[in-house]
């Protein structure tokens, strides 16, 4: 009967080899914590398993700012405004923005920008930013 190395009591089933201060040594299962096991030999097995490969590239949300303006957005914007039989100053009045505003946009001298493009699609239910992928045809 084979006697743990470690704390002295026999060892009933598998026996352990381990290496516990450079020595090797046969312990039962209680005792296996102790060391580190020889078969697997991974140097420090303490420090944490996953350590800093390579640090993940931070990608910040974005998204909004990737979107591109369609091209036609004034034609969008004033065959849909038309459509729901709403003038510049009624459409203007609608999102909060000057009939002066949707007049040049509408003649394609103002981009709106991604707050104003938003708040178009939104009421207009159009889309007018997309991604650039799409744009690239
Ligand atoms: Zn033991």
């Amino acid at each position: 009967m084979l006697r743990c190395e470690v704390c002295g009591n026999p060892i009933y089933g598998a026996v352990n080899t381990v290496q516990i201060d450079g020595s090797t040594l046969q312990v039962c299962q209680n005792c296996v914590r102790l060391g580190k096991p020889t078969r697997q030999t991974k140097e420090g097995s303490k420090s944490p398993p996953f350590k800093s490969s390579t640090p993940k590239p931070v990608k910040p949300e974005k998204l909004l700012d990737e979107l591109e303006l369609k091209e036609d957005y004034h034609k969008i914007i004033k065959q849909t405004r038309e459509k729901l039989g709403l003038s510049q100053e009624a459409l203007g009045r609608k999102i909060n923005e000057k009939p002066s505003v949707i007049r040049l946009l509408e003649s394609g001298k103002l981009k709106p920008d991604n707050m104003l493009a938003r708040k178009l699609e939104h009421f207009l239910k159009v889309q007018l930013l997309v991604p650039p992928l799409e744009e690239e045809l």
